[in-house]
This record gives C-alpha cells, structure tokens and sequence, in this order.
C-alpha cells in the first residue's frame, strides 16, 4: 500500500464512492436478500420481504431554517424515506427517527420538528418505532430510516427493465429546483435589506414543491389496484436525467425520451424563465422532486393509458442506441446526466 496517497472525494462522486465502498462489503446472512444499490436494500422475512432505506438531512446542507419552517423539515425528513419504500414497489410501515440538536433548539423547535414528523406518519400510516438523540456542535442533524413491506414478487428493482419498456414518470418535475432558487432569491434580498418583505405569493406551488414533496404512494396503491408491476423503478430525487442513467446501468438498456412528453407545470415553467433558467434543463436536471420514474412492459399500458398523473416520456431501446433526447424539433441529442454534485 502507497503510505501517502490521497484521493479526493470530488474524483470519485457520491456514486463512484458508493460502488468503492461497497466493493469492500460482503454480505454473510442468506437473509440479505439485496444489499446496497437500489432505493431500499431487500430482506426475507419469511412469506414476505421487508425494505429499508435510510436518508441523512444536515442543516445547512439539505435545508436551510432561514425559510424552511421546522414542521416542513420533519414532514420532508419522512417523506423522503417513504418515496424510497414507494420506489420499491413496497408498503412502508415503521420508521426510526434520529436527531441530533445544537443548544440553538428549545423544546418548543423539537416539538414543531415532531410536529412534521407526526403528520407524515398519519398521512403515510407508518409508525415511529425508536431513533437516537444526541448533541450537535453544527445545527440539527436528521436521520430516518423506514421499513416496509412487500411480497417478493411485487418488488420493483432498478434492473428490471427490458428493451421497448414505456418509460413512464409521475406528476411533474423541476418544481423543487425553481422553488429552491426562489426562496434562496427572497432569502438574500432580506439579508441585504432586512425591512423588505418576501414577496412569495406569487411562487406558492413551486415554493411547496420544495418545501414540502409528498412521496407518491398513492399511485403505489393505484399500481396495485390496476395490476400492474412497474418492470423498474426509482424516484426521482437527483434529477430525471440521473435517474434514467441508474435505469441503464441497472437494466443494460437505453433510452429514449421526448421533450415534447416532459412534464412540467405552468409555474414551474414561467418561474424558471423568470430566473433565467431554461425550463427543460430544470425539468431533467433538478433535483428533489420525489415523483417516481418507471418502466412498464407494453401490455400494459392500456390500464394506465388514462391516468391523469402518469405520464409517458419514452420508451427503452438496446443500449447500444444510447441514452437521447428528441427535442421539440425533432433533433435527436445525446443526454446528459449532470444530477447533485455532493462533493
Ligand atoms: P437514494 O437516492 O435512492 O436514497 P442513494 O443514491 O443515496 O439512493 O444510494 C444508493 C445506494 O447506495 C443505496 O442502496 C444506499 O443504501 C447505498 N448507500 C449510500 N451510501 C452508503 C454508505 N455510506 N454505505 C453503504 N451503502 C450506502
Ligand atoms: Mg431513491
């Protein structure tokens, strides 16, 4: 071994750090049914399997409390874990909360954190089951972890995708990125001038979209109740164009999609026009909006053909066709994942 070396974290990135790290594991439990490399890792327990996933949020990092209200910090603390469970094709049933507080926080911030954390667990129908509490020199740190459940067969992993798959994705994207850049916008206004006041009205959808996703579990239950197995699937919290390239690597495949079949809402639109942001890059690009991507084989698209929230953006091809956007135009360009840098 070289004494001296050092390789910073930024050559590798968050995924070429994970593949490292997981190259030294070695999984022992015949139990472990999936490991690290999905949304949630895969364990028998008996008839059934159980899913976990575990998410950390840093204060200064992942939120910022100069405009993210505590309530909505541990309602998106939970939320994110959920879209995970939901990104297996899994029911989530517990989770585990853990905090660490600087002296900054009273009872009364803790209690409007939990606050957030309660009502995502009423709206979820998950339980909080245990956590750790602890001190912090930096702010609040927190880390959930959920479980879920689901029958071996009804898992969807990201490998699962074959050639001519429908590529489908939920609600609409790049509002979190916009509504982001908005309260980062009102943010430094005010610190430049303290006497003005935010002018948010105008960007409430957006705004929410950032502040407040809410993991789509009901079009789990609506996958369920149609029948259908998506044959892949992720959410979509670094970017739609970082979630597609997980698809192909996982599944050997390439894709297709149409900018044209992109969805994206009016205000996520005329706010990134506003912000001088081009529209589509935040659609393929942002990041955190917590809807789901997922492939489905052809049969069965007559069953979600009518959804109002489904949306149908491409289709897989064999991977040598690569991974390209057809814009508007029609021009066929190559895609390009750009997702979080975290390092
Ligand atoms: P997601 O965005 O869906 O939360 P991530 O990109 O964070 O997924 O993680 C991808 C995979 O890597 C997951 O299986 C996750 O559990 C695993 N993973 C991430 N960080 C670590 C780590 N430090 N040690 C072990 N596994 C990790
Ligand atoms: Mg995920």
């Amino acid at each position: 071994m070289e004494d001296n070396k050092r390789t910073e974290i930024g050559e590798l990135g968050e995924f070429g750090l994970i593949d490292h790290l997981n190259k030294s594991i070695k999984i022992k439990n015949t139990s472990t049914f999936k490991g690290i490399g999905d949304d949630a890792a895969v364990i028998e327990a008996g008839d059934h399997v159980k899913v976990v996933t575990t998410d950390l949020l840093l204060e200064g990092v992942h939120f910022d409390l100069a405009y993210a209200p505590l309530q909505h910090v541990g309602f998106k603390a939970v939320a994110v874990n959920v879209s995970d469970i939901a990104a297996m094709n899994a029911i989530p049933k517990q989770i585990t909360v853990s905090i660490a507080l600087s002296n900054r926080f009273s009872v009364e911030a803790v209690d409007a954190l939990y606050s957030g954390i309660n009502a995502a667990s009423e709206h979820y129908n998950v339980d909080v089951v245990g956590g750790d509490t602890t001190a912090s020199r930096s702010g609040l740190v927190i880390s959930i972890t959920a479980i879920g459940e689901a029958k071996k067969e009804e898992l969807s992993y990201r490998s699962g995708a074959k050639t001519n798959d429908i590529i489908c994705a939920t609600g609409d994207l790049g509002g979190a990125l916009v509504g982001l850049q908005i309260l980062e916008r009102e943010k430094q206004v005010f610190m430049a001038n303290p006497d003005m006041k935010p002018d948010l009205d105008k960007y409430t959808f957006v705004t929410a979209r950032q502040l407040k996703p809410d993991a789509r579990m009901d079009i789990i239950h609506e996958l369920r109740e149609l029948g259908v197995v998506p044959t892949s699937m992720l959410d979509i919290s670094d970017g739609l164009a970082s979630e597609l390239f997980h698809i192909c690597k996982a599944s050997n495949v390439g894709v297709t999609i149409y900018e044209d079949k992109l969805p994206i809402d009016k205000q996520t639109y005329d706010t990134a026009v506003e912000l001088g942001l081009d529209p589509i890059t935040c659609v393929l690009n942002g990041g955190e909006d917590y809807e789901l991507l997922f492939t489905i084989d052809q049969k069965d698209f007559e069953k979600l053909e009518k959804h109002a929230d489904i949306h149908f953006i491409g289709h897989t091809t064999k991977p040598d066709n690569g991974k390209n956007l057809v814009t508007k135009s029609g021009t066929v360009v190559e895609l390009k994942a750009q997702g979080w840098k975290h390092f």
